[in-house]
């Protein structure tokens, strides 16, 4: 028999697996002995008051032993199946491809940056000698910008799709099972490599090609319809069917597409700053506890203010975390932040960013058309490349001199590698940037007290946060409006924000073209 149930305990009382028993056995006035097996279904931290507590749905099993629920993913070859250009090998083009095999075709997925492993050594070269690779980098290269990363698994685009099944695929390559239990899951930057590795293979042995160091350089478009791309050496790629999944910082395919004509539009997006704290600050304010109880995870926050009727909110954010340097180019600073799957480093680090609308904020590119809100990013970043010495060092200034207007004399220590310089962000930030955080950061004062404090360090800049433009589609069709076969794709085209959707806008891209052939 299956009782299912839902309990608050301490994180003490959950970590001892006879006492949790016990709980759960009064709460369903059963004897002890009689539960055989308990499957945790959710979890998550009450911290909303003094006390802790963690909340347990699960099923309780009695007379009976839990059944391990094996997540697989079972496939026919499509070696020799129509063939399905995908441009990205991020969580889009990745999932695309698991859901074009499962379709009964052949993805051939085209990346401009190297495996993951070979990725690392570029990733290096940013943080201690300051060279950016333009095609492998934190944000270009196998797994995406998602793969050096916190690995956060929560999005708010429920509706979009099936997050479950997202979960499960991640799992069915390698994830901990926690991830479909966790209410925020994340996987962390030493385990997504490996995952994402799972899924290459995957794909290989179903039949699909993964082609790395292969930027797509053109498009090959006849009366109206995509007949397949250009790499940068010249070789070309056939296909009656491309998902364009190449992420935001893919500026390169927009110029590209703009000066091709095809149609493209601004949209609205956020910039600001990187913040850093202690961790232990974090943890003492969510937590209301000096010194935090070794069972709770580090931990997180998130707050929005309306600052003249502009959002202005924290963006992801990496508890235990790193400050990373996530330029795709030389000449501009961007940062962005990772954690471990232990989220176990001193700091704590988020974007802190200002809503940018289209059209109105953008008025003063309005010359660049659809790329006016990229011509925006590029100038905050080349700023940002400038105050910070001309390297991959971020210029960075503490919280309560920011707001006050004063070039710290000093800056505390950081995470993020490269270095950081002092500077005034505050006159250099654009009056929209700037003093939209000044507000913000004011209002917080009051209602987050002890996370206003000049321990705290701002990083520039977080330009990043989602793309400046929309590569527009049909909404049933998925295809672009102009260009039959060209199917733009997550977040590079608009049409989500962060791992999690970017996967399930893959997976949906796929499917129209299933349903096109079916
Ligand atoms: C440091 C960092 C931390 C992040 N942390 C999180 C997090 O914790 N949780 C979360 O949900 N999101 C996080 N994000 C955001 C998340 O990574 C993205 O939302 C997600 O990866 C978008 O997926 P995508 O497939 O649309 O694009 P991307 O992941 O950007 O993938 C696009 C791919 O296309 C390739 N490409 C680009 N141009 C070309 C070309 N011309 N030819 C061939 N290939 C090309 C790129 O090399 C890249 O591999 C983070 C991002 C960064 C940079």
């Amino acid at each position: 028999m299956i009782h299912s149930l839902t309990i608050q305990v301490t994180p003490e009382e959950e970590a001892d697996e006879q006492r949790l028993k016990s709980l759960i056995a009064e709460k369903l006035a059963l004897s002890t002995d009689s539960i055989t097996g308990i499957k945790k279904l959710k979890r998550s931290i009450d911290a909303r008051s003094r006390t802790i507590k963690i909340q347990i749905h699960a099923e309780v099993y009695v007379g009976e032993a839990p059944l391990r629920q094996e997540y697989r993913f079972d496939a026919p070859s499509v070696a020799d199946a129509q063939t399905v250009l995908i441009v990205g090998a991020g969580p889009a083009g990745l999932f695309a491809a698991l859901r074009l095999i499962e379709g009964g075709f052949k993805p051939v997925i085209l990346e401009r940056g190297k495996d993951v492993k070979a990725r690392r050594r570029d990733l290096a070269a940013i943080n201690r000698e300051h060279i950016v690779n333009p095609d492998s980098n934190y944000c270009f290269g196998e797994g995406g910008a998602g793969t050096y990363s916190d690995g956060k698994l929560y999005t708010r685009s429920t509706k979009r799709g099936d997050v479950k099944k997202v979960l499960e695929l991640l799992v069915a390559h390698g994830a901990s099972d926690d991830i479909l239990v966790e209410a925020h899951p994340h996987i962390g930057t030493n385990k997504l490599p490996q995952i994402i590795v799972n899924i290459r293979e995957r794909i290989i042995n179903a039949g699909g090609e993964v082609h790395f160091n292969t930027r797509v350089t053109d498009f090959l478009i006849r009366n109206n319809s995509i007949q397949g791309v250009v790499a940068a050496d010249g070789r070309e790629f056939l296909g009656a069917d491309v998902i364009l999944a190449t992420g935001h910082s893919a500026r390169d395919i927009f110029e590209i597409l703009a000066a091709k004509n095809v149609r493209l539009e601004a949209k609205s997006f956020a910039m600001g700053l990187r913040i850093e704290h202690p961790q232990a600050l974090i943890d003492t304010m969510q937590y209301r506890s000096t010194v935090r109880n070794v069972l709770l995870p580090s931990a997180a926050y998130s707050w929005v203010e309306q600052v003249g009727g502009r959002g202005v909110f924290s963006f992801c954010m990496c508890p235990g975390g790193i400050v990373a340097p996530c330029a795709t180019a030389s000449g501009e600073v961007v940062t962005n932040g990772w954690s471990p799957s232990k989220r176990n480093n001193p700091y704590a680090n988020s974007g802190v960013v200002v809503a940018i609308n289209a059209p109105d904020d953008l008025q003063p590119f309005s010359q660049y058309g659809a790329l006016a809100g990229l011509k925006f990013q590029q100038q905050l970043e080349h700023m940002a490349f400038e105050a910070g010495g001309r390297a991959q060092s971020a210029p960075a200034q503490r919280m309560v001199d920011f707001v006050q207007g004063i070039l710290s004399p000093t800056l505390p220590a950081t995470s993020y590698q490269p270095g950081i310089v002092s500077a005034p962000l505050h006159e250099l930030l654009p009056p929209l940037i700037g003093e939209s955080l000044q507000e913000a950061f004011r209002a917080l004062s009051k209602k987050m007290k002890p996370y206003f404090t000049n321990e705290a360090v701002l990083h520039g800049v977080e330009s990043r946060t989602s793309s400046p433009v929309r590569i527009p589609r049909d909404p049933v069709r998925l295809e672009h409006p102009d260009v039959r076969g060209l199917y733009p794709c997550a977040e590079g085209a608009g049409f989500a924000g962060g791992i999690v959707s970017a996967a399930i806008d893959g997976q949906k891209c796929a499917e129209a073209i299933i349903a096109k052939k079916s």
